[in-house]
């Protein structure tokens, strides 16, 4: 069977736009520019089997229309975000088959109101799940609230932790080492953390990408997904008072808005 090939192309300043392809098909996620995606279509000779977005901002759909020539298959997109071309609208316990697998759609509100991710249980070559999360969970860190509430994106994020711990988390911006330089501050004391932020930037130095993390990598180190971790609480607490019982929600809030300012 097919070998599945999985790749960022790298876009913008620090966008990722996401290739799997099987050496004859291809799909990508959340192009926000076209010139990368022809670029490794034709470097390879693959066909343009279908496109993945997550969510309605420029930098993941910029690309869509100069892309819809090359394309011959659809546009999956959140159905409840507005997008520059007809889609498929995808939401919570939808599957787009594509490339002879089966992604389930999962509904991750907060960075967006209608923000969608798309998970791979198990790819047909019997390699690790793989997800799609745009601009929601990050390397080290998440997604910004432009639309949504803290509860909202505090939710989604729970969400994606669930998920099998060998997931390759493919998200759609390489911020990792800043993002690890605000996840230090708040555990100083995580050895994990340490170890990963010298891996990733041996990675950087070398030009190669941070991504793909994995739910397990994440669990360990990304301060908003260890909100009940003592240390998390404590460094929070210390930047903004919080109440003796507060709950998981008001420490990611206050983190959230704490890694706003934090320069
Ligand atoms: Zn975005
Ligand atoms: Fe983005």
């Amino acid at each position: 069977m097919a070998v599945l090939t999985l790749a960022p192309l790298a876009a913008f300043t620090d966008n990722y736009i996401w290739m799997l392809h099987d050496g004859s098909q291809a799909l990508v996620v959340d192009p926000g520019e076209a010139a990368p995606v022809r670029a490794a279509l034709d470097a390879a000779g693959l066909r343009l089997a279908g496109i993945l977005v997550t969510h309605h901002h420029g930098d993941h759909v910029g690309g869509l229309l100069d892309l819809q020539p090359r394309l011959q298959g659809q546009v999956w997109g959140p159905a409840r975000e507005v997008m520059p071309l007809p889609f498929v609208p995808c939401k919570a316990g939808d599957s787009v088959e594509l490339l002879g697998q089966r992604f389930r759609v999962l509904d991750i509100p907060g960075h967006t109101a209608g923000h969608i991710a798309f998970h791979l249980a198990e790819p047909s070559d019997g390699s690790a799940p793989i997800l799609f999360c745009g601009d929601t969970l990050f390397s080290g860190g998440c997604g910004r609230i432009f639309e949504g509430t803290p509860a909202q994106m505090w939710d989604s994020l729970q969400s994606l932790a669930a998920l099998p711990g060998n997931t390759r988390v493919c998200c759609a911006h390489e911020y990792t080492l800043s993002n690890l330089r605000f996840a230090q501050v708040i555990e100083p004391g995580n050895a994990e953390l340490r170890d990963y932020r010298s891996w990733c930037e041996a990675q950087r130095a070398d030009g190669q990408p941070t991504l793909p993390s994995s739910i397990a990598q994440e669990l360990a180190i990304n301060p908003f997904l260890r909100c009940a971790q003592p240390a998390v609480r404590a460094a929070a607490t210390q930047h903004q008072a919080l109440a003796e019982d507060a709950d998981g929600v008001s420490v990611f809030a206050t983190l959230r808005q704490w890694k706003n300012d934090f320069r």
